[in-house]
């Protein structure tokens, strides 16, 4: 049977936006001393519009660049994806067919595309495995994607995501209840170290792959902390088993509210405040 005081504090969770679906992680949420949040999707709204792209290869127009990108991410459900076949829309092109499409994980999508082997791939990628490629300059605030054809750079596209109204003011309240807080992404070193020092928090990592993010958590236990993992992605799925509470995003995907023990079902990052309150009162009126 479900203790009254449970019972009570379920329903009233519900009300404060939040979907407690393993008891264990609500009854752990008042000992969390650390915080870690995925960014894109988690403190971020997750939608991404192109503010800028162009070609790095002489000869090649800059619609081009942006339309081999499109022709492989039709294919994918990555909120970058999404952001440049909504470029595309907009400017009333068409993007070519592409075959043989993979995804990298963590790092982008290849396929061909007219008999080219093309890729759309994060800074990290072609840093690692592209020599002498040709690069730009990341702006602040940017997630900026390659477009790599037969191991070339041959432009890039840069998006822009907005950081959710509520994580600014869900931050400065863990802070204040001295929960250290931790972002954590497969985006670039930029854009994560400018969405953590906008919102004040207190580290952050990035170019993560998901079993890292997994290891990320596992270290933060080791040293004694108490982690929560707030996330959206398939990718923050490890992560959110690992972690002592899992908080999933509502609006994010299947995989993470299945296995986060809580789900934020405005997906309101301040709602993680109201889960720490409330383990709190609860506990205290259980004892
Ligand atoms: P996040 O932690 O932000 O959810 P992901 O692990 O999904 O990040 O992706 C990390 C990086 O890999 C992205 O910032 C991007 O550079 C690259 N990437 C992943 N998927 C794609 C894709 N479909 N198209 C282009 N780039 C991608
Ligand atoms: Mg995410």
């Amino acid at each position: 049977a479900v203790p009254l005081v449970i019972a009570k504090s379920t329903a009233l969770s519900a009300r404060h936006g939040l979907l407690i679906k393993n008891r264990t992680d609500f009854e752990n949420s008042r000992r969390i001393t650390s915080i870690v949040f995925d960014k894109t999707g988690t403190l971020t709204v997750g939608r991404f519009e192109v503010v800028r792209f162009d070609t790095l290869q002489a000869g090649l127009e800059k619609e081009q660049v942006l339309l081999l990108a499109a022709a492989l991410e039709g294919s994918s459900e990555h909120p970058i994806a999404t952001g440049i076949l909504s470029k595309v829309k907009a400017l009333q092109l068409a993007a070519p067919a592409a075959e043989s499409i993979t995804a990298i994980t963590g790092k982008g999508i290849s396929g061909k595309v007219n008999g080219k082997e093309v890729m759309v791939v994060s800074p990290g990628y072609v840093a690692e495995q592209l020599r002498d490629a040709n690069t730009t300059d990341i702006q602040a605030g940017e997630t900026l994607v390659y477009v790599v054809v037969n191991n070339a750079v041959a432009g890039f596209i840069a998006l822009a995501d907005q950081i959710r109204p509520e994580s600014a003011g869900a931050i400065a309240t863990l802070k204040e209840n001295r929960i250290k807080t931790t972002l954590l992404t497969g985006d670039n070193r930029v854009v994560a170290e400018s969405v953590s020092k906008a919102l004040g928090m207190d580290n952050f990592i990035a170019e993560v792959l998901p079993h890292q993010k997994l290891d990320k958590i596992k270290t933060l236990q080791q040293q004694g902390e108490f982690v929560a993992m707030t996330g959206d992605g398939i990718n923050d799925a490890p992560a959110l088993a690992q972690a002592d509470v899992g908080i999933a995003i509502g609006s994010g995907s299947d995989v993470a509210a299945e296995t986060a023990g809580i789900v934020l079902v405005n997906s309101n990052p301040q709602d993680v405040v109201n889960l720490i309150l409330f383990g709190k009162a609860t506990w205290r009126k259980m004892i």
